[in-house]
């Protein structure tokens, strides 16, 4: 379980950045907004997806392999 963030202001194609709590690049985040503690990134991506329309997932962080 983890703390994930997404990121308040979009990228160049539009999308918002998902990201986790320890993740090296989220002290660089001007404007984030927290998700949550989740499981895993995939209800992180559900709940920023009440928010945002296009989410994208950080490579660096968002890597864990998900056990259904
Ligand atoms: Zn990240």
């Amino acid at each position: 379980m983890d703390y994930y963030f997404v990121n308040d202001n979009a990228m160049i194609d539009g999308s918002h950045m998902i990201h986790q709590e320890d993740c090296p690049e989220l002290p660089y985040i001007k404007s984030k907004t927290l998700l949550g503690y989740h499981k895993d990134y995939l209800t992180a991506l559900k709940q920023a997806e009440k928010t945002y329309f296009k989410i994208k997932t950080c490579k660096i962080c968002c890597t864990v392999t998900v056990i259904i």
